[in-house]
This record gives structure tokens, C-alpha cells and sequence, in this order.
């Protein structure tokens, strides 16, 4: 399958389906704005569900945070995010159209000009007023990145919960940025959610914690479902790594567009406990408890996008094959990221007998798993939709299941049909979803 084919048809799909949507459809969309639908959006809470467990819920090292999306104006001053979060610009003097220069290849893309204005810097941050007034002494910004409001709470994290180092503090949320060129359907977007940690340890301890973070998160991807041949690990040159910077590595996906980055992990040395501790003029040092003696810790930055993850998901579960002739196209999600685990289908929908006990077996399935009841069609192809959505098992009721109180459980992957008894339902899929 040509790579752009693969692009459009997931894109159609998630339409279609019912994952994702272009922001304001109806009034044309909005560019770099999408919604998640139904399916998108069990997805991506799966996703960020997934991360969360793994990152804080399995580790002894890690706790959580919900920090605003508004912060002090100053914030952003102490990361240097306000002088520095910027692309350079320029527009094309003949069809006015407008290019960040590191993308451009000597001619316009557009008209194929090749005079063009003197490079401006832009800055990435998306602005806003908050009260009545609307002037200077009013503006905030939409946090472009998650990660200062786990800095700014670092002290306040430590005095809570008296965490010794190592230790982290994670958190997902919203980020903003004006991106001059969002594109690649969720790849690159002005809106999106952010998975961070960042990893406090002592300075001598952050090389061997920095290789530690980049295995994990590797791995995460594989344990989901990711195939490794689809992932590379590729570390940034000295050129590439930001001043404060003592190493990057991207775990990278190759998308149909290309190897891309789907997270970065960074030593960011002592630099944003100490740029904080500048600015605010609180002493934001760690004190070792037992020695007492105090110093800054190093970081670890672990900093994945979570629309870029859903989508690599997404793009790594697609599959097509030929079955009796006909295309079947099963999207083979791994079993806890699945947005339906099951779907319950009478094989008569007007028979009283079948249709009450497969409902019945919703009601006590969807206590435990999302499950969904379909009804709509014949059975050949109320499958062929639940393996499109990468529904981990139909169950299917028929005649014979009024008297042997037996179903059918149908593998997606496999589409291996077994006989359960109805007792034993819940069980065989709560094993089998492991
Ligand atoms: P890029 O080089 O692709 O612009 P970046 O290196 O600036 O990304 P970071 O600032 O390191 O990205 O952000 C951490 C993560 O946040 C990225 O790995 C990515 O998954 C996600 N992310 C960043 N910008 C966007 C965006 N515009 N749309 C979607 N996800 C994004």
C-alpha cells in the first residue's frame, strides 16, 4: 500500500467511524484543531489511562499533578519561553504567502518566488487577556508546554508528600501553540495534550537515570502494541540540544509521512530549579533530610504528545487482509487501549428469548468492560464493523443459547469462535483482555 494511501484511508476511517473529527466541521474547520468522536475519545483516555498506570500507579518513584493551564505571566520570563519559543519567518514578496525559514528550500512552495522578506522572529505562545482589562498588565498565556507547572510546584510537591529523591512528578494536560504549519492530521496541532514527568535526582545520579527514562519509554510503546520495526530511538546531535541541555533522545514512529517524534527524553540539568529560584526569589534548593545538605536537583524530562502517541496507535493497528474474497480491515488494537472490549449481537433481533438474554449480558458485562449491543445488521457484517473499530470480542446469542445456556465468543484477531457457557462469560474475557 503506497504510504499516502495509508494516511488517507486511517484519516477516512476515523471519520467515518467516529474517532476523529475536524474541529468546526460545519463552518469549515479550524486548521490545527480536531475532535475526537465516540471511539476517538475512549482511545485517547485508554492512552492517557495507559500512561498514567505505568508512569505513577506501577512505579514507587512517581506522583501526580493537575497544574492550570493559566499561569503567571512570569513563568514564562524564567523558562524562556517569553524571548526565546519562537520560529523564524519569512513571507514570499510575490504571493505573500508566509514560510518558516528552516522549512523552506530556496523557492517559495507556493508560487515558486524566490525573493523573500527579512527573517522575523515569532513567537509561539498563544496570548490572552484574563479580568476586565485588556492591556498589557492583563495578558497570560496558554501554557505552550505542561512542564512549568510541575517546576513551580516542585517545593510545593516535596513539603506535601516529603518524597526523598529520586523521585518525579508527572501529569497530563492541555498545550497550546501558534504553529505556523500544523498539518499531518494530528501529528502537528495548535491545540494538544502532553504526557510529562519530570524526574528529580541527584546531579551524579542523572546519566544513569536519563538511559533508565529513555528504556522505559521505548518499552511503553512496545507493551502497547507498537511494532519495533515502526520505532527508533535517535539522539540529539550537540548542535541540536538546547544550551542547558546535557543530552535528548526522541523515541521517533515512522509515520507514512516519515520517522517523526513521538516523545523526547532530556537532561535538563539543574537549569529550571535554578531559572524559578531567579525569578521568583524563593529558595527552591532540595535539602537532603538525613545530611541536610542542600543543593539543586537534576531532571529528567520524559515529554510525550498524547495526540501523536493516539495517532501512532492508531496508524499501527490498521490492517488489511483478504478473507473469502473481501477485504477485511481490523484495526488490531492492543487489548487495554481498545476502545470497545466487547460487543454483544443477537443473531435474531425479533426473537424475545435471545434478544433478553444478550441484553442481559450487557447489563452485567458493562459493569466491568465497555461494551456495546448492535442489533443492525446481519451478523457477517455487524464483525466486519466491530474489526474495523478493533472490538476485541463479539458475543453472539442464538437459538441454541436459550438451551444450552452456551454463546459465542468470536477472537478479532483470529476470528476463532468458542462455545462459553454463560457462567463462565465474564472470566474467559476478563483473561482473555489481559
Ligand atoms: P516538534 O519538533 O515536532 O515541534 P518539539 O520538539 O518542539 O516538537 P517538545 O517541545 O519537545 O516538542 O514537546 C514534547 C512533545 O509534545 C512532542 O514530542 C510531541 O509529542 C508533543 N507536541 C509538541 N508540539 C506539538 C504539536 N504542535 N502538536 C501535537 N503534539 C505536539
Amino acid at each position: 500500500m503506497a504510504e499516502n494511501d495509508l494516511m488517507d484511508k486511517i484519516v477516512s476511517l476515523c471519520k467515518r467511524r467516529g474517532f476523529i473529527f475536524q474541529s468546526s466541521e460545519v463552518y469549515g474547520g479550524l486548521a490545527g484543531a480536531w475532535d475526537y468522536g465516540p471511539l476517538g475519545a475512549e482511545l485517547k483516555r485508554n492512552v492517557k489511562t495507559a500512561w498514567w498506570q505505568a508512569v505513577i500507579h506501577q512505579r514507587d518513584d512517581v506522583v501526580g499533578l493537575d497544574a492550570s493551564i493559566l499561569m503567571h505571566p512570569m513563568t514564562w520570563k524564567a523558562s524562556g519561553h517569553t524571548d526565546n519559543f519562537t520560529d523564524v519567518l519569512v513571507d514570499c514578496k510575490k504571493c505573500k504567502r508566509r514560510f518558516r525559514q528552516d522549512h523552506l528550500k530556496g523557492k517559495c512552495p507556493s508560487c515558486g518566488g524566490t525573493e523573500f522578506t527579512e527573517p522575523r522572529a515569532f513567537n509561539l505562545m498563544l496570548k490572552t487577556n484574563v479580568g476586565a482589562m485588556e492591556d498589557s498588565s492583563s495578558v497570560v498565556y496558554l501554557r505552550p508546554e505542561t512542564a512549568q507547572g510541575i517546576f513551580v510546584n516542585f517545593a510545593n510537591v516535596v513539603d506535601a508528600t516529603h518524597r526523598k529523591l529520586p523521585f518525579g512528578i508527572a501529569q497530563i494536560g492541555k498545550s497550546f501553540r501558534n504553529e505556523i504549519t500544523p498539518g499531518n492530521f494530528t501529528f502537528r496541532t495548535r491545540e494538544f495534550e502532553q504526557m510529562e514527568i519530570e524526574y528529580f535526582c541527584r546531579p551524579e545520579d542523572a546519566p544513569a537515570k536519563y538511559e533508565e527514562w529513555i528504556n522505559a519509554r521505548y518499552q511503553w510503546y512496545v507493551d502497547h502494541g507498537i511494532k519495533k520495526e515502526n520505532l527508533q530511538l535517535r539522539k540529539h546531535d550537540d548542535q541540536e540540544l538546547a544550551h542547558y541541555a546535557a543530552g535528548c533522545t526522541d523515541v521517533e514512529y515512522k509515520f507514512p509521512f516519515g520517522w517523526s517524534e513521538l516523545e523526547g527524553i532530556a537532561n535538563r540539568t539543574d537549569y529550571d530549579l535554578k531559572q524559578h529560584e531567579k525569578f521568583s526569589g524563593k529558595d527552591l534548593q532540595y535539602r537532603d533530610p538525613v545530611t541536610n545538605e542542600k543543593f539543586y536537583p537534576f531532571v529528567i524530562e520524559p515529554s510525550g504528545g498524547c495526540d501523536r502517541g493516539t495517532l501512532a496507535f492508531l496508524v499501527d493497528a490498521y490492517h488489511e487482509e483478504t478473507v473469502n474474497d473481501a477485504t477485511r480491515i481490523v484495526m488490531r488494537f492492543h487489548p487495554k487501549l481498545a476502545p470497545i472490549k466487547v460487543a454483544v449481537l443477537p443473531l435474531l433481533k425479533k426473537n424475545e428469548g435471545i434478544v433478553s438474554v444478550a441484553r442481559k449480558i450487557k447489563q452485567d458485562l458493562q459493569k466491568d468492560m465497555v461494551c456495546v449491543y448492535d442489533d443492525t445488521a446481519a451478523i457477517g457484517k455487524l464483525y466486519r464493523r466491530q474489526d474495523e473499530i478493533g472490538t476485541m470480542f463479539c458475543v453472539t446469542v442464538d437459538v441454541q443459547s436459550l438451551e444450552d445456556q452456551m454463546v459465542t465468543v468470536r477472537h478479532r484477531d483470529t476470528m476463532k469462535q468458542d462455545r462459553i457457557a454463560l457462567a463462565q462469560l465474564k472470566n474467559y474475557l476478563t483473561e482473555n483482555l489481559k
